[in-house]
């Protein structure tokens, strides 16, 4: 990057942010759905091992990324990549003379080497954390593709996890900070958090340990993990205890699952080596949720330079008694640490720390059922959805300390990092478990559908970071010298099936249309088979069975996607319109579309073979964007369903002077031999030479593949 470019973008940013606080944050509270500061009975999702995925768009991908994606990135992780995939792999090649390998971290550690410098530490600080969130994604796959190899792998793996705490003693592990700054665990003493990562890399090592019990009932790494977790909650708290929080969010959410882990299920504590005591998990999760901007409010990041703020930071300044006896910096915007988050009232900061925190705080909502922290995710989500999320779901407009930009700002050139959409995924997918409303699932199959699956190449081998809705050389690379997408993107499709059903009390949801089946119990005893069949997303057609085990009166709720109501964005940051609405049948008639809260509700004596006909409205549709978006203005993007769509040159060679037609009809036709078989839309557009010509739209998520680089775009001007 150009320091020219970094001195500009921060200008701008600095400019933007002053702005977007002086006037943009203050317009007026975005949260017309008041409902969702109310306290709701969260719906129940299904476990990944309850539900069975059969379905033509999603089984062969799921079947590629078990097999091909965990295997590849473990791989690389252990340093089987090509070193001359990005520059600065290439630089550390010459270096190292081989590639880098997470594992040896683990290895000399358990030699028992400490302090002996960062070249002896692979990859960035927060390399052990990656490693431990490719093994929670590939745990959930192989819950549903049993692999012998796969979870011997893992086997391995853990044992030189295990041999590496086990060299410390009390519980602690880190690998970076053991090898390069062992006096400065947790970042203090003149450690530095926000780069060394350790609350982050123990979060996802818990998270990775409940995901691999769940799958395969074994403790080992659960046993490593409350060791972990253990030291802690010994260490970290309220005074006397030291004030840190995660510099990353994700450890309140991996608290909370071991908690929950422990609390359903408390027969498994005899079979644990330490003492478990979960309430003090979900103290901990709370602590990292209430303790945010609570600290000496120094250094003034984006005022100071960063290698000032750092200084003050490994100065220990911040320990002076001056700021009183459970003082800590403040890790400022980036890492939602300004303010307490009962304050906050727009998403900010780092975009995937930031989707993260949202996540966090509505996992720990949805055991506390506290309104403030209701209030405060509901406000959080609601100016993402409504105000700062890209057509594709994309978060985080800013390359510069890849955040959320200010309200409203959504260049097409933006930096969207596939881990921030994944985040954003997350995030949604907990607001519908604790308020059970559609509009969540509407934001989270945007994600999913666009800027998540952008995230991974046809062949389940090449990545991206960045997922811009403007391409002009951008291709997925083989490796990064950062690669956290890779296993982000493994966690949300790890655990798909989980977000396709769920229950409250004696209600079913069908939050997600995924041909597949799934046994669901409801509160009054009755076990419900539910199964799904559909071309969705290429077609609107969706055939539900519902076969409960006797007849019984129960309700099934079927949600409605927002774009199928015209309703695009529940906030109406996008605006489009379908000619034909959704249409319902129940064994064959026509059921009245009463929506509430983006479901139809379906209350009747249900018996084997009922049957429930959904039909969404899938012909393809012209979205704008909110005329407060400046740089939209005149421009459209093309949808059907929840696939947005891009124009690349190889189809289209005068795509720089394109401009499409609105009131010509477009087409939809689905190719079996394009892009591994999709719907592609054609229209007309002009050139700037005035010639009428076809257009040719593919899927967003498929951008790249035919030939990596290609010129594309997504907003495309119209000709009025
Ligand atoms: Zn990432």
């Amino acid at each position: 990057m150009n320091k020219t470019y970094i001195i500009y973008s921060t200008i701008l940013v600095t400019v933007l942010l002053l702005a977007g606080m002086l006037i943009g944050f203050r317009i007026d509270s975005n949260k017309t759905p008041g409902e969702d500061t109310a306290v709701n009975k969260p719906m129940v999702f299904s476990a990944v091992k309850d539900v069975k995925v059969n379905d033509s768009f999603w089984s062969p991908k799921l079947a590629l990324w078990s097999d091909v994606t965990v295997n590849d990135i473990f791989n690389k992780f252990e340093g089987q990549y090509d070193e001359e995939s990005r520059r600065d792999l290439l630089n550390e090649y010459k270096k190292l003379g081989r590639t880098r390998d997470a594992f040896r971290n683990f290895d000399i550690v358990a030699q028992g080497k400490r302090g002996v410098g960062q070249p002896q530490h692979e990859g960035p600080p927060w390399y052990d954390g990656l490693v431990y969130e490719t093994i929670r994604g590939a745990a959930d796959f192989l819950i549903q593709f049993p692999d012998k190899k796969t979870e011997e792998r893992i086997d391995a793996y853990i044992d030189r996890i295990e041999a590496a705490q086990n060299s410390e003693g009390d519980g602690y592990i880190n690998t970076y900070t053991m090898l390069a700054e062992p006096k400065h665990r947790w970042g203090t003493n003149g450690g530095f958090e926000r780069y060394q990562h350790d609350v982050y890399n123990s979060g996802a090592l818990i998270e990775a340990a409940v995901h691999y019990y769940n799958a395969t009932g074994k403790t080992r790494l659960l046993n490593i993990a409350v060791k972990c977790a253990n030291y802690i909650c010994k260490v970290m708290g309220p005074a006397p205890k030291l004030n840190i929080i995660p510099a990353h969010a994700l450890p309140e959410e991996a608290m909370m699952k071991l908690y929950w882990l422990f609390k359903n299920n408390p027969v498994l504590k005899s079979k644990i080596s330490e003492k478990v005591n979960e309430d003090d998990y979900y103290d901990m999760a709370k602590f990292w949720i209430e303790y945010r901007g609570k600290h000496c409010g120094l250094p003034v990041w984006n005022v100071w330079s960063q290698a000032e703020c750092e200084k003050w930071i490994k100065d220990n300044t911040y320990s002076d008694p001056k700021y009183g006896n459970h003082s800590r910096p403040s890790w400022g915007l980036y890492n939602q640490d300004s303010v307490s988050v009962f304050q906050q009232k727009t998403i900010e900061g780092h975009a995937v720390r930031a989707t993260l925190f949202g996540t966090c705080v509505t996992t720990v909502a949805l055991e506390n059922n506290d309104p403030s922290y209701i209030e405060a995710s509901s406000a959080i989500w609601d100016n993402m959805v409504g105000r700062r999320m890209h057509v594709t779901g994309g978060c985080g407009s800013f390359r510069y300390e890849e955040m959320f930009g200010p309200d409203y700002v959504l260049p097409s050139d933006g930096y969207l990092e596939t881990c921030a959409a994944v985040g954003s995924a997350f995030f949604s997918g907990r607001m519908a478990e604790l308020h059970g409303d559609g509009k969540y699932f509407d934001a989270f199959e945007r994600s999913l559908y666009n800027n998540v699956l952008s995230g991974i190449s046809l062949s389940g081998d090449h990545y991206s970071y960045e997922n811009p809705l403007i391409g002009e050389g951008v291709e997925r690379w083989n490796w990064h010298s950062c690669p956290c997408c890779p296993p982000m993107f493994l966690k949300i499709v790890g655990e798909l099936p989980r977000y396709i059903y769920s229950k409250e009390s004696n209600s079913i949801y069908i939050n997600l249309f995924i041909g597949s089946e799934a046994k669901i119990m409801l509160d009054n005893g009755q076990e419900v088979l539910v199964k799904q069949t559909t071309g969705y997303p290429w077609e609107g057609r969706i055939e539900i069975n519902i076969e409960p085990t006797t007849k019984k009166e129960f309700t099934v709720k079927v949600r409605i996607p927002g774009w199928a109501q015209s309703s695009e964005n529940p906030y109406g940051l996008y605006i489009s319109k379908v000619k034909s609405g959704a249409g319902i049948k129940v064994n064959g008639k026509k059921t009245a579309l009463n929506i509430t809260r983006g479901y139809v509700n379906i209350t009747r004596i249900w018996a084997k073979g009922d049957v429930i006909e959904l039909n969404l409205p899938m012909e393809p549709r012209f979205v704008y964007a909110n005329e407060k978006v400046q740089n939209l203005k005149g421009m459209a993007v093309l949808a059907s369903g929840p696939i947005v769509y891009g124009l690349e040159k190889f189809d289209n060679p005068e795509l720089s002077s394109y401009k499409i037609d609105i009131n010509s009809p477009v087409n939809m036709t689905y190719k079996n031999d394009v892009l591994n078989g999709v719907n592609i839309i054609t229209g007309k557009a002009f050139t700037g030479k005035g010639a009428e010509v076809e257009f040719k739209a593919v899927p967003f998520n498929t951008l790249n593949n035919r030939m990596p680089g290609n010129d594309f775009k997504v907003w495309v001007p119209v000709q009025e």
